[in-house]
C-alpha cells in the first residue's frame, strides 16, 4: 500500500476526537511501564501514529518540533509536550491538563532540542519514535550528547499490537465500510474503461462510504494483476480481464479498512484461472481458519502457504502473508515466515495470500482479521469466489 500524503503543518496539531480520558490515561501509564522493563528513561513522540495513539493528536512531524517528553515509570521528568508557540491554540480540544501533561512552548529563533533537554532529568537511554524526522533526531542528539539513543517502536508496539474493544469496534466499522465499496463494484469496473477512471471512481466511493481519504486504491487488471503492489495505469478493461482490487483508507478516527477482491469482467475465466483461484481460495480459509490465541503468526503464514505450494504454484506467491493494521495500514505484527510471536486476543491483521503469473493475470484475496478470545473474526464479509462483473 502507498501512504496517504502527509497532511499540511498547519494541521498537525489537529486534535481527534473520540478517545476518552480514562483510556488515554491508561496507555500513557502503560506505556511508561514498557518503556521501564526496556531500560528506556524517556520515550520521545513527534506527530505521527504514536502520539494520536497516545494523546489523540493527529497530523504529521514537520521541521518545527513537537515532541511528547514521556518518562518511563521511575524516571524524574515530568511528562511535557514541547510544541510552538503558534501551534499552540490547535491543541485545546486536547485534555492535556488531566492527563498531567504539561505544555512547554517554544518561539521561532530557539533550539526546541534545548528545551527537551532541560525536561528530560537527565536521561541515560532515550528512545525516539521510529517515524521521527532525521533532523530532529539528530538535533536531540546534539542536545542530550550523554544518552544513548534507541527506537520507540518495540515499546509502543507492545500497547498499539493488542487492540481494545474500542478499536476493535473501529476496525471493525472500517471493514463493513470497505465491503459496502467492493458491493458496488459493478458500478466501477465496466470494459472500456481504464484502470485510472476505475480508481477514481472507487477512490469518491471510499470517501463516500465514510471514509476521509481514500489512502490506496490498486486496479490491476490482466498483466498488471501481476503486480501485487501496481498503482493504476491507463491501461482500459477489457472483456475477459481479471482483475485485482485492493483498496481502503481511515475513517476519521484514524483506524483503516485494507481489502482485497479479486474479479473477472464480462466473461467467465479461463480453466486455468478458474483452477488456480479455488487453490488460492481455499488457502486464504485455511489461514482464517488458523487464526486463534497461541497460534504463532508464521504459522498463519504456513497455513496459507502450505496447500498453495502443494498445488505446485508456490513460486506464485511471492510476498508474506500478511501485515498488523490500525492507526497505520501496515503495523506489527507481521504475519510471516520467522515470526514466531504467539498471536493474542486483540491482534488485527489481513490474511491476503496472491498467486502472480507474470505478463498475464494475478489474485489476491484480503481480509482483516481480529483474534478472539476463540479463534478469529473477519471484518470483511464480501464473497470470497471470483465474482464477474
Ligand atoms: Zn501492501
Ligand atoms: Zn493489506
Ligand atoms: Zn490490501
Amino acid at each position: 500500500m502507498t501512504a496517504a500524503p502527509p497532511s499540511s503543518p498547519a494541521e498537525s496539531t489537529g486534535a481527534s476526537a473520540g478517545v476518552s480520558i480514562e483510556l488515554l490515561a491508561d496507555r500513557l501509564r502503560r506505556a511508561g511501564d514498557v518503556a521501564a522493563r526496556h531500560d528506556v528513561d524517556l520515550l520521545l513522540i513527534t506527530p505521527g501514529t504514536d502520539l494520536r495513539y497516545l494523546l489523540g493528536i493527529g497530523g504529521e512531524s514537520h521541521e518545527r518540533l513537537t515532541c511528547l517528553v514521556l518518562p518511563a515509570t521511575g524516571h524524574r521528568a515530568p511528562p511535557a509536550l514541547v510544541v510552538p508557540k503558534l501551534e499552540a491554540p490547535g491543541l485545546a480540544g486536547v485534555p492535556l491538563d488531566e492527563l498531567g501533561i504539561e505544555v512547554v512552548t517554544w518561539a521561532d529563533g530557539e533550539d526546541p532540542h534545548l528545551l527537551v533537554s532541560d525536561l528530560a532529568g537527565g536521561p541515560t537511554r532515550l528512545a525516539v519514535a521510529d517515524a521521527m524526522p532525521a533532523a530532529h533526531v539528530l538535533g536531540l542528539r546534539d542536545a542530550l550528547p550523554e544518552a544513548a539513543q534507541a527506537l520507540a517502536g518495540p515499546v509502543l508496539r507492545e500497547l498499539r499490537m493488542r487492540k481494545d474493544a474500542a478499536e476493535v469496534a473501529e476496525l471493525r466499522a472500517a471493514g463493513a465500510a470497505i465491503d459496502r465499496v467492493h458491493a458496488r463494484m459493478g458500478e466501477f469496473l465496466t470494459p472500456g474503461h481504464t484502470e485510472a477512471q476505475v480508481g477514481a471512481d472507487i477512490a469518491a466511493a471510499i470517501v463516500a462510504e465514510g471514509h476521509t481519504s481514500a489512502a490506496f486504491v490498486i486496479v490491476g487488471s490482466g498483466p498488471n494483476g501481476a503486480s501485487p503492489h501496481h498503482d493504476v495505469s491507463d491501461r482500459e478493461i477489457a472483456p475477459g480481464d481479471v482483475v485485482v482490487i485492493d483498496i481502503g483508507g481511515p475513517l476519521p478516527s484514524g483506524y483503516f479498512s485494507d481489502c482485497t477482491r479479486t474479479y473477472a469482467v464480462g466473461a467467465e475465466p479461463a480453466a486455468s484461472v478458474r483452477e488456480a483461484y479455488a487453490v488460492l481460495r481455499a488457502a486464504q480459509e485455511r489461514s482464517v481458519a488458523a487464526v486463534r490465541p497461541g497460534a504463532t503468526a508464521e504459522s498463519i503464514d504456513a497455513a496459507a502457504r502450505e496447500p498453495i505450494a502443494d498445488a505446485g504454484l508456490g513460486d506464485r506467491f511471492i510476498h508474506r502473508t500478511g501485515h498488523g493494521i490500525g492507526l497505520d495500514v501496515h503495523e506489527e505484527p507481521y504475519i510471516v515466515a520467522g515470526n514466531a510471536i504467539a498471536l493474542e486476543p486483540g491482534m488485527a491483521f489481513s490474511v491476503e495470500p496472491g498467486v502472480y503469473f507474470a505478463g498475464e493475470w494475478g489474485a489476491r484475496i484480503e481480509d482483516i482479521v481480529v483474534v478472539t478470545e476463540e479463534g478469529g473474526e473477519r471484518l470483511n464479509n464480501r464473497s470470497h469466489d471470483l465474482v464477474v462483473l
